[in-house]
């Protein structure tokens, strides 16, 4: 099997030590001879690495004579909706989004503003390390481009999925961190839009992250929940680098992690749209299976990672979709993760039901979760997993095998999973008590043990 480049989302390194301009500028080729002479959108996040990385990859599309439409500095999802909007071929963006500082990435459209398939990255792949870029004649080198007002455009968008006047007739009071990212050039403007008072803080754009690290996790939110209670905001959101993810603060001043917005998200469209089918990694919590069976909707489970969950909704045409890590999916708008089309979604909510958000989502059921590790050699983890599955079907278990194993029982589950990136499994407890997440955490782990001991 040849070195993957690609891993959960798009092409990873730190700048000028695994993620160089020249390196850029060959992977571009590669994906420019992929797109074969295709127009092109390119648009990047507000790190630092970003313009020049940009210009690399401009270089390396237009020498294989596909056309470069520049859209600038922009969020993930307003760059996503524009490659569709514009009905272009594809679309690169640079962005790392929540990485630290030093890091940068390269992630690939399609035509659609919905990330290729894990296929057509490996066939990009190929053609980088078999080097059969197709560079073009000298006058067949591909135009350059601009592309203007894609964040207006993406803003309308969003405006036509939401009851704008019920909205408005709110006056609603938010406070938007975007923790130095490229969501400030969206998410405050469609606010005001919708009528609301808008306070912003960390919102001017400095790819060094000056103020908090770029990963909304409620221990980088204590100055936004601060915020929130100071203007006495009915609620705080916070994005990541590229504002493709949002966690919310309640009216209170706190902060709620992605599964309860989402699974609150899910209550309400389930409400209006009963039937319809959820996707979700089987990372996410049962609280999502829990508000599916109450409100007539149904679950479907993915591997871990945001483009399988698009490419799922893509396949079956679901309307929904979820991470437990802030990432919400609206397939109506775009099957991808979005940042401000979720904001969007919270403010629908709170203007149709005219109730607070903390009282709406104390209202869903609680789940306490336990995470753990268990270290283990990469080349024997295969080997591992089929023993752990024999021994749930001799202990006649119900599990599933999407991505590791989910084991599923009466008041709880545990996720085991082998990690893509490091010698590690990772075992995720859920349950209704505490006391039930850490007997399935120590059981899990001594099982492991045993089977890895076996095995080593
Ligand atoms: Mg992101």
């Amino acid at each position: 099997m040849q070195r993957r480049l690609f891993g959960t989302n798009g092409i990873r390194g730190i700048v000028n030590e695994t993620l160089t301009p020249q390196f850029a500028l060959k992977i571009a080729e590669a994906i420019g001879t992929f797109f074969n002479e295709g127009e092109i959108l390119l648009g990047y996040d507000g790190r630092t690495s970003s313009p020049a990385l940009a210009s690399a990859v401009t270089s390396g599309l237009t020498a294989t004579g596909c056309t470069v439409y520049l859209a600038g500095m922009a969020p993930t999802p307003a760059l996503q909706y524009a490659v569709k909007k514009h009905g272009l071929d594809g679309g690169v963006i640079i962005t790392a989004s929540h990485n630290p500082p030093e890091y940068n990435g390269i992630k690939v459209l399609g035509a659609d503003g919905v990330e290729i398939s894990r296929r057509q990255e490996i066939e990009i792949e190929e053609i980088y390390f078999e080097e059969r870029q197709r560079r073009a004649e000298w006058n067949r080198i591909g135009e350059i481009k601009s592309l203007h007002g894609i964040i207006d455009e993406y803003i309308e968008a969003i405006k036509t999925h939401i009851d704008i006047e019920a909205i408005k007739s709110k006056g609603f009071r938010v406070v938007v961190d975007p923790g130095n990212g490229v969501g400030a050039l969206a998410a405050p403007q469609l606010l005001r839009e919708l009528g609301c008072k808008v306070f912003t803080i960390n919102a001017n754009i400095d790819g060094t992250f000056p103020s908090r690290p770029s990963e909304p996790k409620p221990e980088n939110l204590g100055d936004l929940a601060a915020a929130v209670k100071a203007v006495k905001a009915d609620f705080g959101v916070a994005y990541d680098g590229d504002a493709d993810r949002a966690i919310f603060v309640d009216e209170i001043g706190i902060i709620h992690w992605g599964d309860r917005t989402f699974a609150l998200i899910e209550r309400e469209f389930l409400k209006e749209h009963p039937g319809e089918v959820i996707v979700t990694p089987v990372s996410s919590s049962s609280l999502v299976k829990e508000i599916a069976e109450a409100y007539n909707g149904r679950v479907i489970w993915t591997k871990v990672g945001s483009v399988d969950v698009s490419h799922k909704m893509k396949e079956i045409g679901a309307k929904l979709g979820g991470e437990e890590n802030g990432g919400v999916f609206y397939g109506p708008h775009q099957p991808v993760r979005d940042g401000a089309m979720t904001t969007a979604l919270i403010l629908n909510i709170l203007a149709k039901t005219g109730r607070k958000l903390s009282e709406l989502l104390n209202e869903l059921p609680t789940y306490f979760i336990e995470k753990d590790k268990v270290e283990c050699r990469d080349e024997i983890k295969g080997k591992v997993m089929e023993s752990l599955y024999k021994e749930l079907e001799r202990e006649n278990l119900k599990f599933d095998t999407i991505d590791g194993a989910k084991i599923w029982f009466e008041d709880s589950s545990i996720l085991v999973r082998p990690s893509g990136t490091e010698p590690i499994f990772r075992l995720y407890a859920e349950a209704k008590t505490k006391e039930r997440t850490i007997e399935l955490i120590r059981k899990y782990k001594e099982k492991l043990g045993e089977i890895i001991g076996k095995i080593a």
